[in-house]
């Protein structure tokens, strides 16, 4: 048994020991997926509540798994929903909340799919958390800046959160209550008061083509243009 708790009620980890796969990552990417290839990795979105992530995250979601290569969107409210129902908006409950839904994604991300995160995650600290956590195991994760001022944001204001916040139903809120540290050196920067949902979201399939994510020989860069649907038009690269 690996986890007991000791007299004092403290949790002891000293008796864990972590158990390796006998089934490899290389071996996992052949048979999964149209293409054979481990693509296992992790896309961080982050941004103000409204900045676009979700929107990009299920569009780009939508279209790998249309493409055949396994794909997964985990979504911040779809978190707190669920495995982190008990966290509140506080700083450290915020850090908790970003800390497992990171290994959550580690996990996705280890299983062979492109895993697409959604989450504000407002504080530098806890992204590069979520960085570590992926590349301590050899994971690549790639920070999304997803960007729209909080006046854009706050004009969208798709959930109604930020009217909430303004009349004072809603503490903590990011950009409003609460910091948003702006990201520093992000692996790429989606403007979207600049792009259309769907030219953020080819920015981003052009990227991940860029760093070898998504196979790019000529049959599949043939396939991958062929399929572009995007709310249910056809766009090209
Ligand atoms: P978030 O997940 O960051 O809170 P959402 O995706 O829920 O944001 O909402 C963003 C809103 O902005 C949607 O109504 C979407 O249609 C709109 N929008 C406008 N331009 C873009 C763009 N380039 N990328 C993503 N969303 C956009």
């Amino acid at each position: 048994m690996g986890i007991f708790l000791q007299e004092d009620n403290q949790i002891n980890t000293n008796n864990i020991t972590i158990q390796k796969n006998d089934v490899s990552r290389e071996m996992r990417g052949n048979i999964i997926g149209k293409f054979k290839g481990f693509r296992g990795c992790t896309l961080w979105l982050t941004g103000l509540s409204g900045a676009g992530k979700t929107s990009i995250a299920f569009n780009l979601e939508n279209y790998l798994v249309k493409l055949g290569i396994p794909a997964y969107s985990l979504d911040g409210d779809n978190m707190r929903s669920g495995l982190n129902k008990n966290l509140t908006f506080s700083k450290e409950d915020r850090q908790e909340n970003i800390r497992r839904s990171a290994e959550v994604a580690k996990l996705f991300s280890d299983s062979g799919h492109i895993t697409i995160c959604s989450f504000v995650s407002p504080f530098s600290e806890d992204r590069s958390l979520a960085r570590k956590i992926h590349q301590d195991v050899g994971l690549k994760f790639f920070e999304i800046f997803i960007n729209a001022s909080l006046d854009v944001c706050e004009s969208r204001d798709v959930k109604g959160l930020y009217e909430k916040a303004r009349n004072g139903t809603i503490k903590s809120f990011t950009g409003i209550g609460q910091n948003y540290q702006v990201p520093i050196d992000p692996d790429l920067i989606l403007d979207t008061e600049q792009q259309t949902l769907d030219e953020s979201t080819i920015t981003l399939v052009k990227f991940l083509e860029g760093k070898k994510i998504i196979p790019n020989t000529p049959e599949c860069r043939v396939e991958i243009r062929n399929n572009l649907f995007f709310n249910n038009q056809q766009t090209k690269l």
